[in-house]
């Protein structure tokens, strides 16, 4: 029987297929790619700074309109369900982004926190709010996401991290306790979860 109590997934490239494609947003507003988003829009001139949420917003939108789910994803979903595993979306995106997958494919999370939060991920607040709201320890809670920012969070929260690899996409899995390369590995991740 698994330990595990909570799982909060980034949305963008880890429930869904990657659609968005950050390095071509970074190129389109003309900024460094190594850094930070957010934080380089936010040293922008106020006008840079519209315009280049503008690129975002449509990016969005595009993936927004394409948005599919990884393979085996509701197996895992039902899987948790049937664990008694509370299970909550983490991402960077807009609520109404969120709302659309919901919708879309007809599930319901225990708990989404999006960018309407006052603090982003790689922060660890957003997380450690959701775990606050279920009364879960983060020893008990597993964070996965495709980027470097989900699994800073997770270990800044205290969380054990999963770094889900999109076929392709750039690796940070050691950076990570735990990596899958389908939601059929995590499932098993999430089977075999045991606190530290
Ligand atoms: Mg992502």
């Amino acid at each position: 029987m698994t330990k595990l109590k909570a799982l909060i997934l980034d949305m963008d490239g880890t429930i869904t297929v990657p659609v968005i494609n950050f390095r071509k947003i970074k190129d389109e507003i003309g900024v460094d790619c190594d850094r930070d988003l957010v934080d380089t829009i936010a040293e922008l001139s106020p006008e840079r700074q519209e315009q280049a949420w503008e690129v975002i917003h449509r990016y969005e939108a595009i993936a927004e309109s394409q948005q599919k789910l990884q393979p085996g994803f509701e197996e895992l979903f039902d899987y948790c369900r049937q664990a008694d595993i509370k299970v909550g979306i983490l991402t960077r995106n807009v609520q109404k982004s969120v709302n659309a997958l919901c919708e879309r494919f007809d599930i319901t999370f225990d708990l989404t926190v999006t960018r309407e939060f006052e603090k982003m991920k790689p922060h660890p607040a957003p997380l450690i709010h959701m775990l606050e709201t279920w009364q879960v320890n983060p020893a008990d809670a597993l964070m996965v996401g495709d980027y470097i920012h989900d699994i800073t969070c997770g270990k800044d929260a205290g969380t054990q991290t999963c770094f889900f690899q999109n076929p392709g996409y750039e690796d940070y899995s050691e950076a990570a306790d735990h990596t899958a390369t389908t939601m059929h590995e995590l499932k098993e991740i999430v089977k075999n979860f045991k606190s530290k």
